[in-house]
């Protein structure tokens, strides 16, 4: 998608070093951290919104991918969030998930 900043990490048009990567997901830190552990988790492809969401096997694997991380970070019993902005929320509209740790039980909404 022409001028969407995760795309062009994407397409290494802006260099990023991957936390996790295959042929549908990527991982990388996010740029303005909120807590010691701010991760983006997202499909390689250009989804605008979590509603486009059709692919199950996709959702799927990116739940995989989110569980990997969460053990491979050490955070499953240091407190994480999930946070998935949409609908006007988000601020890059390519879906992605924050994973957001070590953050014991501060950060309540
Ligand atoms: P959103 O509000 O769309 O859910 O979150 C977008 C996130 O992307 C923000 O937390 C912001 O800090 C992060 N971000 C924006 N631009 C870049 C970038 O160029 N590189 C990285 N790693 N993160 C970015
Ligand atoms: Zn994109």
């Amino acid at each position: 998608m022409a001028g969407c900043i995760f795309c062009k990490i994407r397409d290494r048009i802006i260099r990023k070093e991957f936390t996790y990567e295959d042929s549908d997901i990527m991982v990388f830190p996010d740029i303005h951290p909120v807590a010691p552990v701010h991760l983006l988790i997202m499909p390689k492809k250009h989804i605008g919104d979590f509603l486009m969401i059709k692919d199950k096997g996709l959702m799927m694997r990116l739940t995989e991918t989110i569980q990997k991380m969460i053990k491979e970070q050490k955070i499953e019993d240091k407190g994480y969030r999930l946070v998935v902005n949409g609908g006007g929320a988000q601020l890059v509209d390519h879906l992605h998930i924050h994973l957001i740790g070590k953050i014991g039980q501060k950060l309540k909404m």
